[in-house]
């Protein structure tokens, strides 16, 4: 017996799929409405830390996952200047515990490819180029409108519709996310053999220049600038802004920007923001989780874990209910508002130290609190 019999999920993100792939597998009907017509072909890297490898483990991904990305433990300090000395060598709180690796680099179509396919042998059927424009309750159903025509009745529907959700506004919550005043230059390059893992430069003429390995050859290396209105660049252009703001750091920076250099290089760029939307994230029987509920800069990784641990405990409480009642949406926010407040919260403290440029702040600190508060599970 489950809470529910039919499930809508909006967006094919890392949330949605990741609860489309848990509901499908417990029997659940599960159609899920993506606004794209396919998945995304490009991206950049993406960091998934110890808590979010151990939920793809209870999706039962981990396999997949593990083969397709690259393990590595710690991260390495930086500074600008002649050869990139080597101010630390951090260790790492392991976030999904012991039987996993601090964290995990992967290019993002390989880990969106991943969990699409996962999701579809569970049987959840994945409706691309379908916009949802419309929700309405009737009785204990509700009803989804896509492209303005009725698309189908549902037990539930799960709003993991991202950043710009549009059931989130569809239910009447009007919190949306904030810029921080950071913006991020990524790229997607070669792996030179010496990087291992996480490697970070402070100081300079940007705040944090960066890289993570994502494979045998590849990793994917980042810039985070003032926010700026950089958004109408042509490649080519970004390219040649990527290559300018990072001439102060060497080492493997070096390789890098050899690489964009040559390469066909494709350069994304972006502006970090922050929101959490208060309790509950339900409107009746429509609920909102991951980029939808709450965002955060990436300073500790941490934004995809807690899309997939709110994916996790959703599915779990729907799963081994058999009501969809106030003790369920209780016990949902109890197990995940204050966690993803406490990344949320974290997550932009550290950016504005970068941005006030306080040095004193006890960054270690906060990190490795909030690394030990997410190795407990959600
Ligand atoms: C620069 C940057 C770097 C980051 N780095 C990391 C990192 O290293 N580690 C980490 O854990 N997190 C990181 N994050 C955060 C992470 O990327 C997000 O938290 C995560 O991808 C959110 O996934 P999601 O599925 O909730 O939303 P999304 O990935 O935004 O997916 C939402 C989906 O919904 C679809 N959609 C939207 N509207 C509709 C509609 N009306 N109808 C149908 N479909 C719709 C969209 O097309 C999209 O496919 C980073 C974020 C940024 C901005």
């Amino acid at each position: 017996m489950s809470a529910v019999a039919s499930v809508a999920v909006v967006g094919a993100g890392i949330t949605g799929l990741a609860a489309a792939i848990r509901l499908a597998r417990a029997g659940i009907d599960v159609e899920v409405f993506e606004a794209r017509p396919e998945l995304n072909p490009l991206g950049s890297g993406i960091t998934l830390q110890g808590n979010a490898l151990r939920a793809f483990d209870t999706l039962g991904v981990w396999d997949d996952v593990r083969a397709a990305g690259f393990a590595f433990e710690g991260l390495t300090l930086r500074a600008p200047g002649p050869g990139a000395p080597v101010v630390a060598e951090l260790g790492d709180v392991k976030t999904g515990g012991p039987d996993y690796p601090a964290g995990m680099g992967m290019y993002r179509p390989d880990l969106a490819k991943i969990l699409l396919a996962h999701a579809e042998q569970a049987g959840a059927k994945i409706r691309f180029g379908a916009t949802v424009s419309g929700i309405r309750s009737v009785g204990e159903a509700v009803e989804v409108l896509a492209d303005d025509a009725v698309a189908g009745t549902y037990d539930l529907v799960i709003g993991a519709d991202g950043l710009h959700s549009a059931v989130r506004g569809l239910i009447g919550i009007d919190t949306a996310p904030q810029p921080t005043g950071m913006g991020i230059w990524r790229s997607f390059v070669s792996r030179p053999a010496e990087v291992q893992r996480s490697e970070l430069y402070y100081g300079g003429p940007v705040y944090i220049a960066g890289y993570t390995p994502t494979g045998d050859d590849t990793m994917y290396a980042f810039l985070v600038e003032k926010a700026q209105d950089r958004f109408g660049v042509t490649d080519a252009e970004a390219v040649q802004i990527m290559l300018h703001d990072s001439w102060a750091y060497e080492g493997p920076r070096n390789s890098i920007r050899a690489d964009l250099g040559s390469a066909d290089a494709h350069v994304n760029y972006t502006w970090f923001t922050q929101h959490i939307v208060e309790a509950p994230w339900n409107r009746g029987r429509t609920v909102i989780i991951g980029d939808a509920a709450h965002s955060c800069p990436p300073t500790i990784a941490q934004g995809a874990a807690q899309g997939l641990e709110d994916a996790v405990v959703l599915t779990e409480l729907l799963i081994e209910r058999d009501a969809v009642d106030q003790t369920l949406w209780d016990e949902f926010h109890a197990r995940r508002l204050p966690r993803a407040r406490a990344v949320v919260d974290a997550s932009v403290q550290l950016g504005q130290w970068q941005i006030d440029g306080n040095r004193d702040a006890d960054a270690g600190g906060l990190i490795f609190g909030i690394a030990r508060q997410m190795a407990q599970p959600a």
